[in-house]
């Protein structure tokens, strides 16, 4: 819980303020550059929900639940306990390597190994930065579809933004991966898998030197490939797995970060599993004038009613809510839309929410471009000054997760523009 004390929630509409004139500020309109946007019969962008349907990746450990995994051991030969060593390998050891595994009888353990930790993630190509601390993955799957996840250092603490789904199908028009539309649903244990892999490059010191013994990713991100909540049950059972302390990877909810742009229905759900991730709405707008355009998704759902979900999310669970605000210049970043944000969450009551403004990385001719710093401090301080607790987010994080990750343009682009932006060097 907050240590601030929560005024009960007040009427929950509040008009949008009306916006100075024309003459005043630029208003720049979102349009996708560089692409054309799949629409709807209504000349609308295109909403895909369900995934298409494709080969499934085989099923593994970690799509498991600890009882069936006893079952499929019995299945493949081996007396049921050795379950429990198949997950202390994989989830302590970080290693799907039979070789590796000599309390198994040697008689039946590639077997075993290869029915219950199939391989998942081909890597493609990692690039890291000069200074060693962030690593961006590309991964293969097994159909050929390509995910990516980047593994960051911080002072204390390491975050890893996963993927959830190869491609994504809220078509917002700022993003590479919407205009591709949804390829499909990661399984839970292919989103697993990138965090047991980040945990073998931390051990093998590809991260830097270790700031103490048995360091590994202690945050995870859901801002990688992908609206997680449209893969809600995969993304569940991936978390329930991170948090597993006897039968899974042993992470604090608290360091988990599930964020979505807006799929009320699954935010509501999400309140109720008694899982306290933390929470995070890709707002970018308080106005639904822009927020149609810039997020597709607030056609189905309105700004004030993810706002109102965010809410319950907080009321349910205790968990102060992000909003997650990319500035773009002249596009969203206006003071007046700084007033109405904090006007609609004070009207949700007090503690409950943080904003976390996160400038665009410079795009110099590109609509989709950082605001002015002079702009982006007005706006942060029209927050705070309206009692809002809001952060500037860092810049490493910008390059990464501004909206899902997904503020750059395709994955071979963004590996190659990573490449120029960090001087990175390549290992792969
Ligand atoms: S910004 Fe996020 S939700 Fe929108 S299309 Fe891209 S990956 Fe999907």
């Amino acid at each position: 819980m907050t240590d601030q004390p929560v005024r009960a929630a007040q009427p929950r509409q509040v008009s949008p303020r009306t916006a100075p004139a024309a003459t005043e500020i630029r208003q720049v309109r979102p349009r996708a550059e560089g692409w054309s946007q799949k629409k709807d019969a209504e000349g609308r962008p295109a909403l895909q929900f369900a995934s298409p349907k494709r080969g499934k990746p085989p099923v593994h450990l970690a799509d498991l639940t600890p009882e069936q995994r006893v079952e499929k051991t019995k299945e493949l030969g081996l007396p049921g306990f050795r379950a429990a060593q198949l997950e202390t390998h994989y989830f302590t050891h970080y290693t799907s390597d039979p070789a590796q595994m000599t309390d198994l009888p040697a008689s039946g353990r590639e077997e075993l190994v290869a029915g219950m930790l199939p391989p998942l993630l081909t890597e493609v190509r990692t690039l890291k930065t000069d200074r060693g601390d962030t690593i961006k993955f590309l991964w293969k799957l097994h159909d050929g579809a390509l995910v990516e996840s980047v593994l960051m250092r911080y002072p204390g603490r390491i975050t890893l933004c996963v993927s959830s789904q190869a491609g994504c199908g809220m078509n917002c028009p700022f993003c590479a991966t919407g205009q591709a539309g949804l390829t499909r649903n990661m399984s839970a244990a292919e989103i697993v898998e990138q965090i047991v892999r980040a945990n073998r490059v931390i051990r093998e010191g590809g991260l830097g030197p270790a700031e103490h013994d048995g360091e590994r990713v202690t945050n995870i991100v859901f801002m990688g490939m992908g609206e997680p909540l449209a893969n809600y049950a995969r993304v569940m059972q991936a978390v329930r797995v991170m948090v597993d302390k006897k039968h899974g990877l042993g992470m604090s909810a608290r360091g988990i970060t599930v964020s979505t742009v807006g799929l009320v229905p699954a935010i509501t759900k999400l309140a109720n599993e008694g899982v306290p991730v933390t929470f995070a709405l890709s707002l970018h707008a308080p106005d639904d004038h822009l927020r149609d355009e810039l997020i597709p998704v607030n056609s189905r759902w309105k700004v004030d009613e993810a706002l109102d979900a965010a809410r319950d999310y907080f009321e349910k669970t205790g968990r102060r809510v992000s909003i997650e605000y990319a500035l773009i210049k002249d596009m969203n970043d206006h003071g007046w839309r700084a007033d109405l944000l904090a006007e609609k969450l004070n009207a949700r009551g007090r503690g409950w929410v943080h904003v976390n403004p996160i400038p665009l990385n410079p795009t110099p001719g590109s609509i989709w471009t950082s605001s002015e710093v002079s702009v982006q401090r007005e706006f942060v301080r029209r927050l705070n000054d309206a009692g809002i607790p809001t952060t500037l987010r860092d810049t490493r994080g910008k390059e990464i997760d501004g909206a899902c990750g997904q503020l750059v343009a395709t994955a071979e682009d963004e590996a190659d523009a990573a490449d120029t932006r960090v001087g990175a060097d390549r290992h792969s």
